[in-house]
């Protein structure tokens, strides 16, 4: 069968990223050749299951935001240490963000780094979250907060997987697929699925190749995170990630427009792409903006504290610190009321 398969530039590190409909049989091709033991990490909601060819053991994790957390990653490292996992094996983590967020990151720290293998599972894993290396888990004072930078050896977006995904958690990936217009990727909506998710995994991998660290360009894929984050940690997760996104980047359209950056045309071109995902554009009203600028300034972009934001202008989006406290505070009213 053709997959699209897009690759990750980084030198030695460099992998692919297999894109279509059945890509999980591709999977062996992509374990190490050297490992013996396959630690495959999932949740027990996901109906999918891998063969990896090797002796494989499975490790489930809890199944929502809040098994992001470091007592998952003790568990695993110890499930991992029990069974027998050594330096050269693989972990395979099989899920959305979550999982491969959380077993990258076991995988990053256990013997101090053993290859992974990502089967992205969501549309916003396949999308975002499984390629580019970055790996993490919340604190209760704020979301990734502790984390590793570690590329996979290569990973999976079995769009077929999708079919069983629930309506909320597709249309979470479209918040993070409207992202992408705004790093510039054209003609989304008109693309058929497979072809929609190797365009945007494209453009992650391009940014990544550019910027693996993030000390430039790929902070810009953090586009309607601050707000984003922030409505997720203060609501314990009830909002997902592409929702909290999603309203996240119309809150970021209407603080420009107050800073003079971008015009009405620009904030009502944010409205209807968001909303136009089935998403919601304002952020729930019993949020407290005192709070939500607290978190805001906890948030990694933030340099001292300030209050730092991705904004958008004449030139495209920009990463812009010391943003006016005044002004995010008034924004936030205006939206909320
Ligand atoms: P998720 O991982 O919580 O998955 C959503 C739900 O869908 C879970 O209950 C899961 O069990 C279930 N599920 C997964 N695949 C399924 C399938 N095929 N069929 C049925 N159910 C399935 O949510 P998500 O939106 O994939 O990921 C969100 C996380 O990703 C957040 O923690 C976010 O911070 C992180 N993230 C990380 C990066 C990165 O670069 N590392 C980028 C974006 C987001």
């Amino acid at each position: 069968m053709a997959f699209r398969e897009v690759q990750v530039d980084l030198g030695e590190r460099s992998y692919p990223v297999v894109v279509g409909r059945g890509a999980r049989a591709r999977l062996v091709g992509l374990i190490p050749p050297d490992a013996r033991k396959a630690a495959v990490v999932t949740q027990e909601r996901i109906p999918w299951s891998v063969d990896t060819a090797i002796e494989q053991k499975t490790f489930l994790i809890g199944g929502d935001e809040t098994a992001k957390e470091m007592a998952t990653v003790e568990s695993l490292c110890r499930g991992f240490a029990e069974w027998g996992l050594h330096r050269g094996d693989v972990v395979v983590a099989v899920g959305g963000g979550v999982v491969t967020d959380v077993g990258g990151f076991a995988a990053a720290v256990y013997h101090r780094g053993v290859a992974v293998v990502h089967v992205a599972t969501t549309l916003l894993a396949q999308i975002d979250a499984a390629i580019g290396g970055k790996t993490g888990v919340n604190l209760p004072e704020g979301k990734n907060l502790v984390g590793a930078f570690w590329q996979p050896a290569g990973v999976v977006c079995d769009t077929e997987t999708l079919d069983t995904l629930p309506d909320r958690e597709r249309r979470s990936g479209l918040g993070e697929m409207a992202k992408y217009r705004f790093l510039g990727v054209e003609g989304l909506e008109d693309m058929g699925l497979d072809d929609a998710v190797a365009a945007c995994v494209q453009a992650k991998a391009d940014v990544v190749g550019i910027d693996e660290r993030e000390s430039g360009r790929r902070a810009l894929l953090n586009y309607g995170h601050t707000l984003g984050h922030a409505l997720e940690t203060s609501g314990s997760y009830e909002l997902t990630h592409g929702e909290a996104v999603g309203v996240g980047m119309v809150f970021a359209a209407h603080l420009a427009r107050r800073l003079g950056r971008v015009d009405d045309a620009r904030v009502a071109l944010h409205e209807q792409l968001v909303a136009g995902y089935g998403l919601a554009v304002r952020p729930p009203r019993q949020r407290r903006p005192e709070d939500l600028v607290a978190l805001m300034r906890r948030d990694k972009k933030s340099v001292n504290g300030d209050l730092t934001f991705i904004l958008d202008g004449p030139g495209g989006l920009e990463v812009v610190d010391g943003v006016d406290q005044r002004a995010v505070e008034a924004t936030l009213a205006e939206l909320l009321s």
